[in-house]
Protein backbone atom coordinates (compact mmCIF):
# COMPACT_ATOMS: atom_id res chain seq x y z
CA UNK A 1 0.00 0.00 0.00
CA UNK A 2 1.13 3.85 -0.83
CA UNK A 3 2.53 5.49 2.38
CA UNK A 4 0.47 8.42 3.20
CA UNK A 5 2.13 11.77 3.32
CA UNK A 6 0.84 14.90 5.14
CA UNK A 7 2.54 18.19 4.23
CA UNK A 8 0.94 21.47 6.83
CA UNK A 9 0.96 24.38 4.52
CA UNK A 10 1.19 25.27 1.09
CA UNK A 11 4.66 27.55 0.84
CA UNK A 12 7.16 26.57 -1.72
CA UNK A 13 8.39 24.62 0.59
CA UNK A 14 5.43 22.75 1.13
CA UNK A 15 4.76 22.47 -2.84
CA UNK A 16 8.39 21.31 -3.66
CA UNK A 17 7.95 18.30 -0.86
CA UNK A 18 4.59 17.41 -2.18
CA UNK A 19 6.03 17.01 -5.65
CA UNK A 20 8.72 15.00 -4.85
CA UNK A 21 6.86 12.65 -2.33
CA UNK A 22 4.46 12.74 -4.84
CA UNK A 23 6.62 11.39 -7.81
CA UNK A 24 8.45 8.87 -5.48
CA UNK A 25 4.97 7.08 -5.04
CA UNK A 26 3.33 8.38 -2.00
CA UNK A 27 0.16 9.71 -1.42
CA UNK A 28 0.53 13.54 -0.82
CA UNK A 29 -2.13 15.75 1.01
CA UNK A 30 -1.23 19.17 1.63
CA UNK A 31 -3.71 21.17 4.68
CA UNK A 32 -3.30 25.22 4.62
CA UNK A 33 -4.88 27.49 6.57
CA UNK A 34 -4.98 30.13 3.99
CA UNK A 35 -7.45 30.34 0.65
CA UNK A 36 -4.65 29.71 -1.75
CA UNK A 37 -1.35 28.15 -1.74
CA UNK A 38 1.92 30.12 -2.15
CA UNK A 39 2.31 31.25 1.49
CA UNK A 40 4.66 34.45 1.60
CA UNK A 41 4.49 34.09 -1.69
CA UNK A 42 0.43 35.32 -2.46
CA UNK A 43 -0.65 36.99 -4.69
CA UNK A 44 -3.58 38.96 -4.74
CA UNK A 45 -5.96 41.51 -7.72
CA UNK A 46 -7.28 44.91 -6.82
CA UNK A 47 -8.47 47.11 -9.20
CA UNK A 48 -6.99 45.71 -12.22
CA UNK A 49 -3.37 45.67 -10.73
CA UNK A 50 -1.92 42.06 -9.55
CA UNK A 51 0.59 42.20 -6.68
CA UNK A 52 3.10 39.53 -5.30
CA UNK A 53 2.43 39.96 -1.66
CA UNK A 54 6.13 39.15 -0.89
CA UNK A 55 9.37 38.07 -2.90
CA UNK A 56 9.96 40.07 -6.18
CA UNK A 57 14.08 38.98 -6.79
CA UNK A 58 14.19 36.05 -8.80
CA UNK A 59 17.63 34.88 -7.74
CA UNK A 60 19.75 32.26 -8.44
CA UNK A 61 18.42 30.70 -11.29
CA UNK A 62 20.42 28.02 -11.31
CA UNK A 63 18.51 26.51 -8.33
CA UNK A 64 15.40 26.82 -10.16
CA UNK A 65 16.48 24.27 -13.24
CA UNK A 66 17.99 21.99 -11.47
CA UNK A 67 14.58 21.28 -8.84
CA UNK A 68 12.50 21.76 -12.15
CA UNK A 69 14.91 19.26 -14.43
CA UNK A 70 15.12 16.85 -10.89
CA UNK A 71 11.24 16.23 -11.42
CA UNK A 72 11.26 16.15 -15.34
CA UNK A 73 9.68 19.55 -15.86
CA UNK A 74 11.35 22.66 -17.63
CA UNK A 75 10.83 26.22 -16.26
CA UNK A 76 10.36 27.45 -20.16
CA UNK A 77 6.63 25.56 -20.12
CA UNK A 78 5.35 27.51 -17.01
CA UNK A 79 7.40 31.00 -17.37
CA UNK A 80 9.06 33.00 -19.59
CA UNK A 81 12.50 34.41 -18.11
CA UNK A 82 13.80 38.09 -18.22
CA UNK A 83 16.83 39.23 -17.04
CA UNK A 84 16.71 42.73 -15.72
CA UNK A 85 18.89 45.26 -16.74
CA UNK A 86 19.92 47.61 -15.07
CA UNK A 87 19.36 44.81 -11.86
CA UNK A 88 18.69 47.81 -9.77
CA UNK A 89 18.92 51.68 -9.13
CA UNK A 90 19.57 52.93 -5.74
CA UNK A 91 19.27 56.46 -4.09
CA UNK A 92 21.80 57.15 -1.68
CA UNK A 93 20.76 59.80 1.20
CA UNK A 94 24.27 61.04 1.00
CA UNK A 95 24.48 61.71 -2.86
CA UNK A 96 22.69 63.51 -5.00
CA UNK A 97 22.41 61.28 -7.93
CA UNK A 98 21.40 57.77 -8.22
CA UNK A 99 22.89 55.16 -10.00
CA UNK A 100 22.18 52.22 -11.45
CA UNK A 101 23.84 48.55 -10.83
CA UNK A 102 23.86 46.32 -13.88
CA UNK A 103 25.05 42.67 -13.13
CA UNK A 104 27.84 43.31 -15.33
CA UNK A 105 30.96 43.95 -14.27
CA UNK A 106 32.12 45.67 -17.10
CA UNK A 107 29.88 48.61 -16.58
CA UNK A 108 29.60 48.35 -12.87
CA UNK A 109 33.12 48.67 -12.93
CA UNK A 110 32.88 52.00 -13.98
CA UNK A 111 31.22 53.30 -11.20
CA UNK A 112 32.92 51.36 -8.71
CA UNK A 113 35.88 53.02 -10.20
CA UNK A 114 34.34 56.61 -9.78
CA UNK A 115 33.79 56.07 -6.09
CA UNK A 116 37.62 54.52 -5.04
CA UNK A 117 39.53 54.76 -8.47
CA UNK A 118 41.62 51.37 -8.04
CA UNK A 119 39.16 49.54 -6.38
CA UNK A 120 38.17 46.85 -9.29
CA UNK A 121 41.56 45.32 -8.93
CA UNK A 122 40.54 44.19 -5.20
CA UNK A 123 36.83 43.92 -5.94
CA UNK A 124 37.66 41.14 -8.91
CA UNK A 125 39.47 39.15 -6.70
CA UNK A 126 36.39 39.10 -3.80
CA UNK A 127 34.32 38.21 -6.24
CA UNK A 128 36.26 35.32 -7.76
CA UNK A 129 36.39 34.15 -3.71
CA UNK A 130 32.74 34.82 -3.68
CA UNK A 131 31.55 32.27 -6.98
CA UNK A 132 34.07 30.17 -5.45
CA UNK A 133 32.30 29.86 -2.00
CA UNK A 134 29.21 29.84 -4.13
CA UNK A 135 30.15 26.84 -6.60
CA UNK A 136 31.57 24.93 -3.32
CA UNK A 137 28.60 25.45 -0.89
CA UNK A 138 26.18 24.13 -3.65
CA UNK A 139 28.00 20.88 -2.96
CA UNK A 140 29.01 20.95 0.55
CA UNK A 141 26.63 22.50 3.10
CA UNK A 142 23.68 23.93 1.45
CA UNK A 143 22.24 19.93 0.33
CA UNK A 144 23.65 18.70 3.30
CA UNK A 145 21.42 17.17 5.62
CA UNK A 146 23.02 17.96 8.96
CA UNK A 147 22.67 15.74 12.35
CA UNK A 148 25.19 17.46 14.04
CA UNK A 149 28.53 19.99 14.29
CA UNK A 150 30.61 16.30 13.15
CA UNK A 151 29.05 17.16 9.71
CA UNK A 152 31.14 20.04 9.14
CA UNK A 153 34.25 18.46 9.09
CA UNK A 154 34.20 16.65 5.53
CA UNK A 155 36.80 17.22 3.09
CA UNK A 156 35.55 19.73 0.82
CA UNK A 157 34.19 21.58 3.66
CA UNK A 158 37.15 21.92 5.21
CA UNK A 159 38.53 23.33 2.38
CA UNK A 160 36.41 26.06 2.23
CA UNK A 161 36.84 27.21 5.24
CA UNK A 162 40.95 26.67 5.05
CA UNK A 163 41.11 28.61 1.54
CA UNK A 164 37.95 31.41 2.34
CA UNK A 165 37.02 33.65 5.11
CA UNK A 166 34.06 31.63 6.17
CA UNK A 167 33.18 32.48 9.37
CA UNK A 168 34.77 35.67 10.52
CA UNK A 169 32.48 38.73 10.19
CA UNK A 170 31.23 39.32 6.50
CA UNK A 171 31.35 43.39 7.43
CA UNK A 172 35.60 43.02 8.15
CA UNK A 173 35.53 40.88 4.92
CA UNK A 174 34.27 43.22 2.67
CA UNK A 175 36.43 46.33 4.76
CA UNK A 176 39.69 44.69 3.95
CA UNK A 177 39.07 44.84 0.09
CA UNK A 178 36.81 48.25 -0.04
CA UNK A 179 36.85 51.75 1.70
CA UNK A 180 34.31 53.98 -0.05
CA UNK A 181 30.90 53.55 1.97
CA UNK A 182 28.74 53.52 -1.17
CA UNK A 183 30.55 50.66 -2.38
CA UNK A 184 30.57 48.59 1.02
CA UNK A 185 27.17 49.34 1.08
CA UNK A 186 25.98 47.97 -2.22
CA UNK A 187 28.27 44.58 -1.23
CA UNK A 188 26.41 44.40 1.83
CA UNK A 189 22.24 44.84 1.26
CA UNK A 190 22.35 41.49 -0.07
CA UNK A 191 21.98 40.52 3.51
CA UNK A 192 18.77 41.94 4.07
CA UNK A 193 17.55 38.91 1.58
CA UNK A 194 18.62 35.85 4.25
CA UNK A 195 17.14 38.14 7.00
CA UNK A 196 20.42 39.37 8.69
CA UNK A 197 22.44 42.22 9.13
CA UNK A 198 26.29 42.91 7.56
CA UNK A 199 27.57 42.95 11.21
CA UNK A 200 26.46 39.71 12.10
CA UNK A 201 26.78 37.56 9.23
CA UNK A 202 29.39 35.56 8.85
CA UNK A 203 31.75 36.26 5.36
CA UNK A 204 30.41 33.08 3.76
CA UNK A 205 27.91 35.37 2.74
CA UNK A 206 30.28 36.80 0.47
CA UNK A 207 28.46 34.43 -1.86
CA UNK A 208 25.72 36.68 -2.08
CA UNK A 209 27.43 39.39 -4.50
CA UNK A 210 28.36 36.86 -6.65
CA UNK A 211 24.37 36.05 -7.14
CA UNK A 212 24.07 39.55 -7.55
CA UNK A 213 26.91 40.82 -9.32
CA UNK A 214 27.52 38.23 -11.75
CA UNK A 215 24.45 35.69 -11.87
CA UNK A 216 22.34 38.83 -12.41
CA UNK A 217 18.35 39.48 -11.64
CA UNK A 218 15.52 37.83 -13.06
CA UNK A 219 12.27 38.28 -13.34
CA UNK A 220 9.31 35.48 -14.73
CA UNK A 221 6.63 37.59 -17.17
CA UNK A 222 3.23 37.31 -14.96
CA UNK A 223 4.69 37.78 -11.82
CA UNK A 224 6.53 35.79 -9.34
CA UNK A 225 3.52 34.16 -8.31
CA UNK A 226 3.99 32.32 -11.70
CA UNK A 227 7.05 30.59 -9.67
CA UNK A 228 4.27 29.20 -6.91
CA UNK A 229 1.49 28.74 -10.02
CA UNK A 230 3.64 26.03 -12.14
CA UNK A 231 4.60 24.39 -8.70
CA UNK A 232 0.78 23.59 -7.82
CA UNK A 233 -0.14 22.79 -11.45
CA UNK A 234 2.96 20.10 -11.25
CA UNK A 235 1.94 18.90 -7.68
CA UNK A 236 -1.78 18.62 -8.93
CA UNK A 237 -0.62 16.85 -12.46
CA UNK A 238 1.05 14.34 -9.66
CA UNK A 239 -1.56 13.58 -7.60
CA UNK A 240 -0.94 16.17 -4.35
CA UNK A 241 -4.45 16.75 -2.94
CA UNK A 242 -5.11 20.20 -1.93
CA UNK A 243 -7.13 20.65 1.18
CA UNK A 244 -7.74 24.64 1.34
CA UNK A 245 -8.92 27.13 4.29
CA UNK A 246 -7.82 24.42 6.61
CA UNK A 247 -5.69 24.90 9.72
CA UNK A 248 -3.73 21.81 11.16
CA UNK A 249 -4.27 22.36 14.89
CA UNK A 250 -3.13 19.26 16.55
CA UNK A 251 0.15 16.77 15.18
CA UNK A 252 -0.66 13.75 16.64
CA UNK A 253 1.56 11.25 18.33
CA UNK A 254 1.54 8.13 19.61
CA UNK A 255 4.76 6.44 21.20
CA UNK A 256 6.94 9.13 19.74
CA UNK A 257 6.09 8.64 16.21
CA UNK A 258 3.78 11.46 14.21
CA UNK A 259 0.44 9.34 12.84
CA UNK A 260 -1.67 11.94 11.83
CA UNK A 261 -3.03 15.13 12.66
CA UNK A 262 -6.45 17.44 13.21
CA UNK A 263 -7.89 19.91 12.04
CA UNK A 264 -11.46 21.89 13.42
CA UNK A 265 -13.41 19.18 11.47
CA UNK A 266 -11.63 15.96 11.54
CA UNK A 267 -8.26 13.82 12.45
CA UNK A 268 -6.22 12.45 9.54
CA UNK A 269 -4.16 9.95 9.44
CA UNK A 270 -0.67 9.92 7.77
CA UNK A 271 2.65 7.74 7.96
CA UNK A 272 4.88 10.91 7.29
CA UNK A 273 4.39 14.49 8.63
CA UNK A 274 6.29 17.04 6.78
CA UNK A 275 5.49 20.56 8.24
CA UNK A 276 6.27 23.74 6.35
CA UNK A 277 4.09 26.14 8.95
CA UNK A 278 6.18 28.04 10.75
CA UNK A 279 8.60 26.15 12.88
CA UNK A 280 8.22 28.05 15.92
CA UNK A 281 4.60 27.52 15.58
CA UNK A 282 4.28 23.93 14.85
CA UNK A 283 6.73 23.06 17.96
CA UNK A 284 4.88 25.15 20.22
CA UNK A 285 1.44 24.85 18.94
CA UNK A 286 0.54 22.01 17.13
CA UNK A 287 2.80 19.25 19.56
CA UNK A 288 2.88 18.48 22.89
CA UNK A 289 5.58 19.89 25.16
CA UNK A 290 7.03 16.28 25.45
CA UNK A 291 7.23 15.48 21.63
CA UNK A 292 9.00 19.28 21.03
CA UNK A 293 12.79 19.72 20.50
CA UNK A 294 13.23 23.39 21.45
CA UNK A 295 11.52 25.65 24.63
CA UNK A 296 10.18 28.84 24.40
CA UNK A 297 13.49 30.11 26.48
CA UNK A 298 15.30 28.42 23.23
CA UNK A 299 13.04 30.27 20.53
CA UNK A 300 13.11 33.81 22.45
CA UNK A 301 16.95 33.82 22.43
CA UNK A 302 16.71 33.48 18.60
CA UNK A 303 17.35 36.29 16.12
CA UNK A 304 14.98 36.83 14.07
CA UNK A 305 14.79 38.26 10.91
CA UNK A 306 12.82 41.83 10.19
CA UNK A 307 9.28 42.15 10.07
CA UNK A 308 8.59 44.30 7.48
CA UNK A 309 6.35 47.38 7.01
CA UNK A 310 4.29 46.89 3.07
CA UNK A 311 2.62 49.78 1.32
CA UNK A 312 1.44 48.13 -1.89
CA UNK A 313 0.31 50.64 -4.01
CA UNK A 314 -1.65 51.06 -7.49
CA UNK A 315 -0.92 54.39 -9.24
CA UNK A 316 -2.87 55.53 -12.37
CA UNK A 317 0.50 56.96 -13.93
CA UNK A 318 3.49 55.73 -15.19
CA UNK A 319 7.08 57.40 -13.06
CA UNK A 320 9.81 57.58 -15.39
CA UNK A 321 12.73 57.32 -12.50
CA UNK A 322 11.94 54.27 -10.98
CA UNK A 323 13.27 51.00 -12.44
CA UNK A 324 12.14 47.96 -11.70
CA UNK A 325 13.78 47.40 -8.24
CA UNK A 326 14.39 50.57 -6.24
CA UNK A 327 16.40 50.96 -3.40
CA UNK A 328 16.72 53.50 -1.13
CA UNK A 329 19.89 53.64 1.18
CA UNK A 330 19.86 55.99 4.48
CA UNK A 331 23.23 57.86 5.49
CA UNK A 332 23.09 56.20 8.86
CA UNK A 333 24.05 52.46 7.81
CA UNK A 334 25.14 50.40 10.71
CA UNK A 335 22.32 52.60 12.95
CA UNK A 336 19.46 51.43 10.30
CA UNK A 337 20.62 47.65 10.91
CA UNK A 338 20.74 48.35 14.88
CA UNK A 339 17.30 49.79 14.39
CA UNK A 340 15.69 46.59 12.46
CA UNK A 341 17.63 44.26 14.86
CA UNK A 342 17.44 45.78 18.61
CA UNK A 343 15.03 48.59 18.32
CA UNK A 344 11.31 48.30 19.66
CA UNK A 345 9.73 51.26 17.21
CA UNK A 346 8.95 51.62 13.22
CA UNK A 347 12.86 52.63 12.31
CA UNK A 348 13.00 56.34 11.79
CA UNK A 349 15.26 57.06 8.97
CA UNK A 350 14.76 53.79 7.17
CA UNK A 351 16.14 52.20 4.48
CA UNK A 352 13.49 50.81 2.16
CA UNK A 353 12.77 49.02 -1.42
CA UNK A 354 10.31 49.70 -4.15
CA UNK A 355 10.00 47.41 -6.73
CA UNK A 356 7.98 48.61 -10.32
CA UNK A 357 7.61 44.97 -11.88
CA UNK A 358 5.45 47.13 -14.04
CA UNK A 359 8.00 48.63 -15.54
CA UNK A 360 8.92 44.73 -17.01
CA UNK A 361 5.56 43.96 -17.41
CA UNK A 362 2.47 45.24 -18.83
CA UNK A 363 0.01 42.43 -17.38
CA UNK A 364 0.35 43.59 -13.73
CA UNK A 365 -1.22 46.92 -14.18
CA UNK A 366 -3.81 48.25 -16.47
CA UNK A 367 -2.21 50.47 -18.96
CA UNK A 368 -0.91 53.56 -17.92
CA UNK A 369 -0.40 52.39 -14.86
CA UNK A 370 1.73 51.34 -12.26
CA UNK A 371 1.89 49.07 -9.38
CA UNK A 372 4.64 49.54 -6.78
CA UNK A 373 5.45 47.08 -3.73
CA UNK A 374 7.00 49.43 -1.48
CA UNK A 375 9.07 47.70 1.42
CA UNK A 376 10.88 49.01 4.68
CA UNK A 377 12.21 46.66 6.64
CA UNK A 378 11.44 46.70 10.75
CA UNK A 379 12.35 45.29 13.91
CA UNK A 380 9.81 42.04 14.79
CA UNK A 381 7.01 42.48 17.15
CA UNK A 382 5.42 45.78 16.86
CA UNK A 383 2.23 46.70 17.95
CA UNK A 384 1.19 49.30 15.77
CA UNK A 385 -2.14 51.32 16.13
CA UNK A 386 -4.05 52.75 13.03
CA UNK A 387 -2.95 56.08 13.69
CA UNK A 388 0.94 55.68 13.99
CA UNK A 389 0.35 53.18 10.80
CA UNK A 390 -1.16 56.14 8.54
CA UNK A 391 1.47 58.44 9.86
CA UNK A 392 4.20 56.23 9.03
CA UNK A 393 2.69 55.49 5.21
CA UNK A 394 2.81 59.39 4.72
CA UNK A 395 6.34 59.73 6.06
CA UNK A 396 7.33 57.50 3.47
CA UNK A 397 5.35 58.44 0.74
CA UNK A 398 6.67 61.99 1.11
CA UNK A 399 10.14 60.95 1.27
CA UNK A 400 9.49 58.64 -2.14
CA UNK A 401 7.74 61.70 -3.90
CA UNK A 402 10.95 63.81 -2.61
CA UNK A 403 13.90 61.49 -3.09
CA UNK A 404 12.39 59.81 -6.14
CA UNK A 405 11.17 62.55 -8.10
CA UNK A 406 7.68 61.16 -7.52
CA UNK A 407 5.68 64.40 -8.04
CA UNK A 408 1.92 64.43 -7.87
CA UNK A 409 2.07 60.56 -6.62
CA UNK A 410 -0.18 60.79 -3.48
CA UNK A 411 -2.59 62.06 -5.80
CA UNK A 412 -2.26 59.27 -8.59
CA UNK A 413 -2.74 56.04 -6.43
CA UNK A 414 -5.91 54.42 -7.08
CA UNK A 415 -5.79 51.82 -4.58
CA UNK A 416 -3.43 51.02 -1.71
CA UNK A 417 -2.80 48.11 1.10
CA UNK A 418 -0.55 47.98 4.20
CA UNK A 419 0.56 44.91 5.38
CA UNK A 420 2.35 44.97 8.80
CA UNK A 421 4.33 42.36 11.35
CA UNK A 422 0.92 41.63 12.68
CA UNK A 423 -0.56 40.41 8.64
CA UNK A 424 2.73 38.17 9.24
CA UNK A 425 1.58 36.72 12.11
CA UNK A 426 -2.06 36.07 11.44
CA UNK A 427 -1.73 35.14 7.97
CA UNK A 428 1.06 32.83 8.29
CA UNK A 429 1.43 32.17 11.99
CA UNK A 430 5.14 34.00 11.65
CA UNK A 431 6.55 34.07 14.75
CA UNK A 432 7.07 37.54 16.35
CA UNK A 433 5.48 38.84 12.92
CA UNK A 434 9.02 38.18 10.92
CA UNK A 435 8.66 38.68 7.34
CA UNK A 436 11.81 36.10 6.41
CA UNK A 437 12.07 33.55 9.37
CA UNK A 438 15.44 32.66 11.28
CA UNK A 439 18.13 35.80 10.60
CA UNK A 440 21.03 33.91 9.62
CA UNK A 441 23.46 34.93 11.36
CA UNK A 442 26.55 32.74 12.18
CA UNK A 443 24.82 30.91 15.09
CA UNK A 444 21.38 30.42 13.01
CA UNK A 445 23.28 28.82 10.03
CA UNK A 446 23.73 25.30 8.54
CA UNK A 447 24.21 23.00 11.54
CA UNK A 448 22.76 25.65 13.83
CA UNK A 449 19.93 26.10 12.33
CA UNK A 450 16.54 24.02 13.40
CA UNK A 451 16.71 20.46 11.77
CA UNK A 452 14.31 19.26 8.93
CA UNK A 453 14.30 16.28 10.90
CA UNK A 454 12.48 16.18 14.14
CA UNK A 455 14.84 14.56 17.02
CA UNK A 456 11.68 13.95 19.22
CA UNK A 457 9.73 12.52 17.01
CA UNK A 458 10.02 9.74 14.62
CA UNK A 459 8.25 10.67 10.71
CA UNK A 460 8.25 14.19 11.49
CA UNK A 461 10.10 16.63 9.41
CA UNK A 462 10.61 20.51 8.83
CA UNK A 463 10.94 22.07 5.04
CA UNK A 464 10.84 25.83 4.03
CA UNK A 465 12.62 29.21 5.12
CA UNK A 466 13.23 28.26 9.20
CA UNK A 467 15.14 24.92 8.59
CA UNK A 468 17.58 24.46 6.09
CA UNK A 469 19.76 25.97 4.06
CA UNK A 470 17.79 28.97 4.76
CA UNK A 471 15.36 31.72 3.66
CA UNK A 472 14.44 32.61 0.18
CA UNK A 473 12.19 30.65 -2.79
CA UNK A 474 15.54 28.62 -3.91
CA UNK A 475 16.29 27.74 -0.51
CA UNK A 476 13.07 26.52 0.03
CA UNK A 477 13.37 24.08 -2.78
CA UNK A 478 16.40 23.11 -1.83
CA UNK A 479 14.88 22.52 1.62
CA UNK A 480 12.81 20.33 0.46
CA UNK A 481 15.48 18.03 -1.09
CA UNK A 482 17.16 17.98 1.71
CA UNK A 483 13.44 16.61 3.49
CA UNK A 484 13.33 13.86 0.57
CA UNK A 485 16.91 12.70 1.11
CA UNK A 486 16.64 12.68 4.84
CA UNK A 487 12.87 10.42 4.69
CA UNK A 488 15.41 7.71 1.91
CA UNK A 489 18.65 8.35 3.92
CA UNK A 490 20.31 10.10 1.45
CA UNK A 491 23.14 11.81 3.53
CA UNK A 492 25.34 13.53 1.05
CA UNK A 493 25.93 17.20 0.50
CA UNK A 494 25.25 17.01 -3.28
CA UNK A 495 22.03 18.50 -4.88
CA UNK A 496 19.72 15.63 -4.78
CA UNK A 497 20.24 13.64 -8.38
CA UNK A 498 17.96 11.43 -11.32
CA UNK A 499 19.99 8.86 -9.60
CA UNK A 500 19.29 9.70 -6.10
CA UNK A 501 15.36 9.91 -6.88
CA UNK A 502 14.99 7.25 -9.38
CA UNK A 503 11.56 8.71 -10.09
CA UNK A 504 9.63 6.40 -12.79
CA UNK A 505 8.82 9.25 -14.96
CA UNK A 506 11.24 11.84 -16.48
C1 LIG B 1 8.14 40.75 1.87
C2 LIG B 1 8.97 39.58 1.45
C3 LIG B 1 9.88 39.70 0.42
C4 LIG B 1 10.64 38.62 0.02
N1 LIG B 1 11.47 38.74 -1.06
C5 LIG B 1 12.07 37.64 -1.56
C6 LIG B 1 12.70 37.69 -2.84
O1 LIG B 1 12.70 38.74 -3.48
N2 LIG B 1 13.25 36.55 -3.33
C7 LIG B 1 13.21 35.36 -2.64
O2 LIG B 1 13.71 34.35 -3.13
N3 LIG B 1 12.61 35.29 -1.43
C8 LIG B 1 12.02 36.39 -0.89
N4 LIG B 1 11.34 36.32 0.28
C9 LIG B 1 11.46 35.09 1.09
C10 LIG B 1 10.59 33.97 0.59
O3 LIG B 1 9.36 34.47 0.18
C11 LIG B 1 10.40 32.98 1.69
O4 LIG B 1 11.65 32.57 2.23
C12 LIG B 1 9.66 31.73 1.23
O5 LIG B 1 8.59 32.05 0.39
C13 LIG B 1 9.18 30.99 2.47
O6 LIG B 1 8.55 29.81 2.08
P1 LIG B 1 8.24 28.65 3.10
O7 LIG B 1 8.27 27.38 2.34
O8 LIG B 1 9.13 28.75 4.29
O9 LIG B 1 6.75 28.87 3.56
P2 LIG B 1 5.79 30.09 3.81
O10 LIG B 1 5.73 30.94 2.60
O11 LIG B 1 6.08 30.72 5.10
O12 LIG B 1 4.43 29.29 3.87
C14 LIG B 1 4.03 28.54 5.00
C15 LIG B 1 2.59 28.17 4.79
O13 LIG B 1 2.13 27.43 5.93
C16 LIG B 1 0.79 27.82 6.17
N5 LIG B 1 0.42 27.49 7.54
C17 LIG B 1 0.86 28.06 8.69
N6 LIG B 1 0.27 27.47 9.75
C18 LIG B 1 -0.54 26.51 9.27
C19 LIG B 1 -1.40 25.56 9.86
N7 LIG B 1 -1.56 25.47 11.20
N8 LIG B 1 -2.11 24.71 9.07
C20 LIG B 1 -1.99 24.78 7.72
N9 LIG B 1 -1.19 25.67 7.10
C21 LIG B 1 -0.46 26.52 7.87
C22 LIG B 1 0.81 29.31 5.90
O14 LIG B 1 -0.49 29.82 5.70
C23 LIG B 1 1.67 29.38 4.65
O15 LIG B 1 0.91 29.25 3.48
C24 LIG B 1 10.53 37.38 0.69
C25 LIG B 1 9.62 37.25 1.73
C26 LIG B 1 8.83 38.33 2.10
C27 LIG B 1 7.83 38.15 3.20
Amino acid sequence: MKKNVIVIGSGVGGLSIAILLAKKGYEVTVLEKNASFGGRGGVFHAKGFQFDMGPSWYLMPDIFEHFFSLIGEDTKDYFELKRLDPSYKIWFEEQKKPVEMTSDLKRDAQLFESYEPGVMKKINIYLKEAAAKYNISKNTFIYKPFNNVLDFFDKRTLFLWTKFSVISSFHKHIATYVKHPAIRKILQYPLLFLGTSPYKAPAVYSLMNHIDFEMGVFYPMGGMTKIFESLHSIAKKNGVKFIFNTAVEKILVENKKAVGVATKEAKLSADIIVSNADYHFTEMHLLDKKNRQFSEKYWNSRTMAPSGFIIYLGVDKQFDSLKHHNLFFAEKWKEGFEAIFKGETLPESPSYYICAPSKTDASVAPEGCENLFVLVPTTTNLKLDEATIKAYRDKIITHMIETMNLEGLEDRIIFERVFTGHDFSTLYNAYKGTALGLAQNLMQTAVFRPKTKSTKVKNMYYTGANTNPGIGVPMCLISSQIVYKRIHGIMHGHPLSAEDTKFKTK
